[in-house]
């Protein structure tokens, strides 16, 4: 147990007010909200376009959150700013720093509702997995965030949020009037791979992942953003026409029986039907490859059949296939397929002429990996509740 200990567990309690203000959350608007809410707040409207220029750049470059040290407004409308907006950031309620360097942070929302967002840092480049929803109505047999009863969406404020709290932990604000030193980014990379069904929340993640690839602002590329859905074919074209970012598909069967038993989705919409609607898919080049997520299950859907079964179903399509080892939870119906199971998929995989990378498990000392995300947490919770039984401490 201790060897697996994370190296630090610090709470970090921001206290943020939020809510009871009454004023406008700048974060999350777009910049057609803003214009509209500066406008509504008193801002001349010949000059809302340039205001929402300026206010952009520090709250989305610079990363400020203080109207006051808006230098280039005039000290009566940071005033009036400050008076009807705030910039607000959900709460960060733990941050875990694993072993190899993978951080987990517990944010709360608005509600008390609490979502998980994990950053996992590479060479040269790192990435952050953020969620979108508190929970998700789907119920994926081997995915534990399914098994969570209360689901919420999270607004577009509170999923930039999560980006922008992860810079300011890592420190990537560029500083102003400091020189702008190119080195490469902290947060490179952003997956929509945490909790809850992304295309069940669209517009808000829409209106979210544009926010962060402003290019005034976070600017990150659109390339550099994945978003993953479990199969919602009505939404999926849009994720290229309205976001314009890379798509990764939870397929994870070959066969309509195994996945309506897997990603029950599958029932609405099957196998034949999913694909066709990648074959379809807007913008889908060899160098906009979709990305099929397939859990390795052991004995349900790791076998060699599996693996030639899959090559016939990708045909066509320009596709790269994530091998993810299940990552076990307690009380999951499933184990983790065999490492050679694994590498017996993945070769036919890749000797039918598709990319085959397996996933490595990062930060598994703090149980960050997907599908995992929030329970861990709660897991806790409950020890530290038998904890304080044990030694007489409750009520
Ligand atoms: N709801 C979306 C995105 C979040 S899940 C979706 O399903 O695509 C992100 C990825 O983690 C999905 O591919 C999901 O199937 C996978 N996943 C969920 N639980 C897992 C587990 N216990 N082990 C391995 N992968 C898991
Ligand atoms: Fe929801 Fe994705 Fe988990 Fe399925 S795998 S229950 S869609 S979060």
């Amino acid at each position: 147990m201790t060897a697996n200990a994370p190296i630090t567990q610090d709470v970090l309690t921001i206290p943020r007010k939020l809510a009871e203000t009454g004023k406008t959350n700048i974060i999350g608007l777009t910049r057609d909200q803003l214009r509209e809410a500066l406008i509504a707040a008193g801002t001349a409207e010949k000059q809302a376009k340039m205001r929402v220029g300026q206010i952009w750049q520090w709250v989305y470059y610079f990363g400020l959150r203080d109207f006051g040290q808006m230098t280039n407004l005039a000290k009566d409308y940071r005033a009036l700013l400050a008076e009807n907006f705030e910039i607000t950031l959900p709460e960060v309620v733990t941050r875990q720093i694993s072993e190899d360097g993978t951080r987990k942070y517990l944010v709360r929302i608005q509600g008390g509702h609490e979502v998980e967002t994990v950053y996992i840092p590479e060479e040269g480049r790192g990435t952050l997995c953020i969620s979108s929803q508190v929970g998700c109505t789907l119920t994926c047999s081997f995915c534990h965030t399914g098994t969570q009863k209360l689901v919420r969406n999270l607004t577009a404020g509170e999923i930039v949020g999560q980006v922008m709290l992860a810079r300011d932990d890592l420190g990537e604000w560029p500083v102003k009037g400091a020189p702008n030193e190119a080195t490469s980014r902290l947060v490179s990379n952003i997956v929509l791979m945490g909790m809850g069904e992304p295309l069940y929340n669209f517009d808000n993640v829409r209106d979210a992942m544009n926010i962060v690839m402003d290019g005034e602002g976070i600017a990150l590329g659109r390339r550099r953003i994945t978003l993953s859905t479990s199969g919602v074919v009505p939404e999926i074209a849009r994720t290229a026409t309205e976001i314009g970012c890379l798509l990764a598909v939870s397929f994870h069967a070959t066969t309509d029986e195994v996945r309506d038993q897997l990603v029950p989705i599958n029932k609405r919409w099957n196998i034949a039907t999913l694909l066709e609607a990648l074959r379809a898919y807007p913008g889908l080049s060899n160098s906009e490859r979709i990305t099929f997520e397939y859990v390795m299950l052991d004995h349900v859907n790791d076998s060699k059949e599996d693996a030639y079964r899959l090559v016939e179903l990708l045909r066509g399509i320009p596709a790269k296939v994530n091998l993810i080892p299940f990552n076990e939870w307690p009380g999951a119906p499933y184990k983790r397929s065999s490492g050679n199971r694994i590498h017996a998929f993945a070769d036919i995989i890749h000797n039918a002429g598709y990319a085959s990378p397996i996933r490595t498990p990062r930060g598994e000392d703090i149980m960050a990996a997907c599908g995992q995300l929030k329970s861990a947490t709660e897991r806790a919770r409950k020890s530290r509740a038998q904890i304080a039984a044990e030694a007489g401490l409750e009520g």
